[in-house]
């Protein structure tokens, strides 16, 4: 029986993990959760599953969690979600908060020796140095949850790393992969959240449309396997059947298909070296989807992912910033004050006007963090 910490509970990959979770009482117990300020959906998980610890995003949330009869064990903010991350009971850490807030929470857990299982991408892009460092240092496995990381770790299982040779992620393409970029300048925020293939939470289904999703990715690819920027190729594929592929030194090629479920990836990140039944997700029939499609990405037609290419091969505090920009871009377009090509011109305008710091520690990362925060949203005036 595995005790899990979910960070993230009432999003969309948390609640998928507690769907995981539900399937196999036998395996795992959710110990802990933490959420940010969904009190419904959050009670609603804690009548469920008894956590014996619960944190919340600020105090506020925690008075309406004991106006709503919570009286168990509570904590708030970025030190609670430390807390159940470190926790000496919990064995796995599910970390599915959304940006670089979740952060300290995954170098606390790694440096406790819990296993991790990682859907917050952006704590790699923001640090991925400091992440591989300590897990390195402390022996500790990092289980992706991102399905194309999730679909590369299954194809390199059992296989030495110096046999991969490239690393090639597939990308659906967001909700505008068919749009122009003169198109683009008219979408609103309805459009972008229209995702074709996935449901997801709102930050990152902007990121799919932008394409900064994939470049993203294409940084926590470069951290997790160790993989030079020039061995990481993105390739569009709309049908999201093949969720990544790995090729090796002999040209061998190995990919890993299914249908688009997240709870796939987040159940082999709980099981892994072992496999668990799936019941819930559906088959997938190769015969009825007939064709797959492939198409090389264009870095002009997306230059989120031109960016996030560069900043990686800069690296340093250059994705430090990367991300934050992106983060405070995407929520600027989300609250209708700017429009989506502006997030864009943001991201860059940030990036040009940053001084590289190389190799930064966890204090400087934060500072760089807040800094591009406050000037992206000077921006809009
Ligand atoms: P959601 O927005 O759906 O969920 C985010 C979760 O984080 C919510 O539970 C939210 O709480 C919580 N949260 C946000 N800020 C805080 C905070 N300051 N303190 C505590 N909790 C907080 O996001 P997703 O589930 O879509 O994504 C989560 C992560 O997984 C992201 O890094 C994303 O890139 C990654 N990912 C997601 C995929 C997907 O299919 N959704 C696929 C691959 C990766 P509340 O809602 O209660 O405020
Ligand atoms: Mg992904």
């Amino acid at each position: 029986m595995k005790k899990i910490s979910l960070l993230g509970a009432t999003g969309s990959i948390g609640v998928q993990t507690t769907d995981v979770i539900r399937k196999h009482p036998q395996s795992f117990q959710l110990y802990a959760l933490a959420f940010g300020r969904n009190v419904e959906k959050g009670m609603q998980l804690i009548q469920e599953f008894q956590p014996a610890i619960v944190v919340v995003q600020s105090e506020q949330v925690k008075d309406a969690l004991l106006q709503h009869g919570y009286r168990g064990k509570i904590y708030t903010g970025i030190d609670g979600m430390y807390e159940i991350a470190t926790h000496p009971d919990v064995d796995v850490v599910v970390n599915a908060v959304m940006g670089s807030v979740g952060l300290s929470s995954t170098l606390g857990a790694i440096e406790a020796n819990k296993q991790v299982a990682l859907a917050n991408k952006e704590t790699l892009v923001t640090a991925g140095h400091l992440v591989m460092d300590a897990a390195k240092k402390h022996n500790v496995s990092i289980l992706p949850i991102d399905s194309e990381h999730s679909a590369i770790y299954q194809c390199l299982n059992g296989e030495s790393k110096k046999e991969a040779h490239k690393i090639i992620l597939t990308a659906s393409g967001g909700s505008f992969r068919d749009k122009s970029r003169e198109e683009l300048a008219g979408v609103t925020v309805e459009d972008a959240l229209n995702h074709p293939n996935w449901s997801m939470g709102a930050k990152i289904t902007v990121d799919s449309a932008t394409m900064m999703n994939k470049g993203l990715e294409v940084i926590e690819a470069h951290w997790l396997f160790d993989m030079p920027y020039d061995h990481i190729d993105v390739i569009q594929h709309r049908e999201s059947v093949i969720h990544s592929m790995v090729e090796f030194v002999d040209k061998s090629v190995m990919a890993q298909l299914g249908t688009p479920d997240m709870r796939v990836p987040i159940q082999y990140a709980l099981t892994y070296p072992k496999r668990l039944e799936l019941n819930q997700t559906k088959e997938l029939n190769l015969v009825d989807i007939g064709t797959l499609h492939f198409q090389e990405m264009s870095l002009e037609r997306f230059p989120c992912l031109r960016l996030a290419y560069e900043a990686g091969r800069i690296g340093g505090t250059m994705t430090t910033v990367l991300n934050a920009a992106n983060e405070q871009a995407v929520d600027l377009f989300l609250n209708g004050k700017i429009s989506f090509l502006t997030i864009e011109s943001f991201i860059e305008r940030a990036l040009e006007s940053h001084h590289v710091i190389h190799t930064p520690n966890l204090e400087t990362i934060q500072q760089v963090d807040e800094q591009t925060r406050a000037l992206v949203k000077s921006y809009v005036n």
